[in-house]
């Protein structure tokens, strides 16, 4: 079975997620694409804005609808700095017929030579590169053979613009799935219980 893997923060997931998993699926021929929510991201300095939970919970409602794309939640039962080549090494061991695509945006691929044990990772999986405008990577001395760079543009969307407006009460209509824009609003998560004139938000 050919496994697409998307990790992230997912703080809150959005539909540049969801692309990512659909032109991988379809370039790539991947039968499935686990959705890895990390506890902590080594590289991002900051904690994540929601809680483990919430974000599980989103991205479970972002994928409802897609029998090929699945939830993941292994790192954060692990907890503590999340490790993709940890994370890539449980997943061989739970399915040791798989064939692994770790699908990442253009920016992680330009500091996946700063990623622990980034070597073991592009052993245990190959690259999917989405493009996100940014500078090609040097790649340097990596295997060029095992890191795909997929075709499409750039969806400009991030989970930071999208906090950004719902912090300011902002509508955020197309840049998350709708049950996802329904669950913030709920649980009134990023400061979105302050919608501008009791606004929605999708
Ligand atoms: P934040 O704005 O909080 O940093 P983010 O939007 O980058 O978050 P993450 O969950 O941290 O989202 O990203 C997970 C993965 O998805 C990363 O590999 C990132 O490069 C990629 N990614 C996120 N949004 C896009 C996008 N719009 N296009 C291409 N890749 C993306």
């Amino acid at each position: 079975m050919k496994t697409g893997v998307l990790g992230g923060t997912f703080d809150p997931p959005h539909v540049g997620h969801l692309r990512m998993a659909r032109l991988a699926q379809a370039q790539l021929g991947l039968d499935r694409v686990l959705f890895v929510p990390c506890c902590q991201q080594p590289l991002k300095g900051t904690l994540p804005v929601a809680s483990a939970f919430h974000r599980a919970a989103m991205v479970a409602l972002a994928l409802a609808g897609k029998d090929s794309w699945l939830l993941d939640v292994r790192e954060l039962d692990r907890g503590g700095i999340s490790y993709t080549a940890e994370t890539l090494e449980a997943l061989a061991t739970a399915y040791p017929r798989d064939h692994f695509f770790l699908i990442v945006g253009g920016d992680s691929l330009r500091t996946f030579r700063q990623w622990h044990r980034h070597p073991d990772i592009l052993v245990a999986a190959e690259l999917a590169v989405v493009p996100r405008g940014t500078a090609a990577a040097d790649l340097g001395e990596l295997p060029k053979k095992r890191i795909h760079t997929l075709r499409g543009r750039h969806l400009p969307v991030s989970s930071t613009q999208v906090r950004q407006r719902l912090a300011q009460g902002e509508p955020v209509p197309g840049l998350v799935p709708r049950a996802v824009a329904a669950y913030i609003q709920r649980q009134g998560l990023y400061g979105s219980g302050r919608p501008k004139a009791g606004r929605r938000i999708d």
